[in-house]
């Protein structure tokens, strides 16, 4: 078609009309395929229990040297194997400034932090680590080095006052950990830059991660990764925290899936810029522990609940997500016999 002579632009306009009925659409299919072409993505804290399952399918999505996957850690091969990897401290906003440039990084991913657990014993650095990083991933989208933010919230951001039966998007929040408090103000600092500065940031607040590629991180739902791999190794686990602790919790396939929907959905659909309630699973260790029996019947929890007893009571036992399914589509699918059954093939291997 471009082989034809156009000589004004009611010309052009006829081209554009006729081949749009023919159900062909050129230009809005190359305004689509630009957008994509385009997108390059940085991950900060790439080689964590998210990072290294968000790196590997957003690399299969949008081809391994456009996924640039970047950790304070040295990478032991999992990430650099087949695309880039540097070594990069989430609070150095030059060296990240200096990424964003050589990589022309359109998309940043933000997954460095400090956990429930061990942001209790170092509240200083929880508070500067997972404060200072996200501001300077803010403010290079205010500048506009950047184009959109994923930053990840929990429900650590509620607490003891909050409902715990179905926890509303909006309820009351009053956290009572150092983590839940640097979530709950970042997700406060995440919209005042969107309404104040029009940043494309989106986040959601993800319950307790169960996944078999990375170890977790110093979280408080910890144990319903580590009971897998003990059920699988001694049949037997001592949990720290009691058998009626009930937490909401999500298979790593269904978090990832949220993940990129929530970041490909369009700008106007997404009506909460402070973070989204998502919900997937609500379990005790008790029913954790039966759904392991099935599969290994000479399995055996006991109790010895730590610190961490604390900080799981004062969160919510389950969660209501109404507003991420109306938003942008948001539908939980892994059971928790499925995600059991998936956690024991793959750890036995
Ligand atoms: P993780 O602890 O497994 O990984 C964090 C990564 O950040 C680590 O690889 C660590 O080396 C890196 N890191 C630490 N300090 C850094 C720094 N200064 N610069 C660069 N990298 C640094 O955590 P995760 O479970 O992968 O969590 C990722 C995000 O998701 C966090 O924001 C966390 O709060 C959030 N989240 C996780 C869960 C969960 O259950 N895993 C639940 C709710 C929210």
């Amino acid at each position: 078609m471009y082989s034809h002579k156009y000589t004004s632009s009611t010309d052009i306009l006829k081209l554009i009309l006729s081949e749009c009925k023919r159900g062909e659409y050129p230009y809005i299919y190359a305004t689509k395929k630009n957008k994509t072409l385009k997108k390059r993505i940085l991950i900060i804290g790439a080689s964590g229990q998210l990072g290294t399952d968000l790196t590997l399918q957003l690399r299969k999505k949008y081809g391994d040297h456009k996924v640039v996957a970047t950790d304070i850690r040295e990478d032991d091969g999992t990430l650099s194997k087949e695309g880039p990897f540097e070594v990069l401290d989430a609070m150095d906003y030059e060296a990240i400034e200096d990424v964003v440039i050589r990589y022309e990084i359109t998309d940043v991913y933000l997954l460095a932090a400090m956990l429930s657990a061990t942001a209790e014993k170092f509240p200083m650095r929880a508070w500067n680590l997972n404060m200072n990083s996200l501001f300077n991933v803010l403010n290079l989208a205010k500048d506009r080095k950047i184009k959109k933010v994923f930053w990840p919230s929990s429900i650590a951001v509620f607490g003891p006052t909050t409902p715990k039966q179905n926890t509303p998007q909006k309820t009351i929040m009053e956290p009572s950990t150092v983590y839940g408090i640097s979530k709950q103000a970042g997700e406060r600092w995440c919209e005042y830059y969107h309404h104040k500065y029009g940043v494309d940031v989106r986040s959601i607040r993800y319950p307790g991660l169960i996944s078999y590629t990375a170890a977790p991180g110093g979280g408080t739902t910890d144990y319903a990764v580590d009971i897998y791999h003990k059920a699988v190794k001694h049949s037997k686990y001592i949990c720290f925290l009691d058998e009626q602790t009930t937490l909401p919790m999500m298979y790593i396939d269904d978090a990832i899936r949220a993940t990129l929907t929530i970041m490909d959905a369009p700008k106007k659909s997404i009506k909460v810029r402070s973070s989204y309630n998502l919900s997937g699973l609500s379990f005790n260790p008790i029913e954790i522990s039966e759904s392991i029996k099935k599969q290994i019947p000479s399995f055996e929890i006991s109790y010895k609940p730590d610190f961490r007893q604390k900080i799981a009571d004062s969160w919510p036992q389950s969660i209501d997500d109404t507003d991420a399914k109306n938003d942008w589509g948001w539908k939980n699918n892994t059971s928790l016999e499925e995600m059991t059954a998936i956690m024991l093939e793959n750890l036995s291997d």
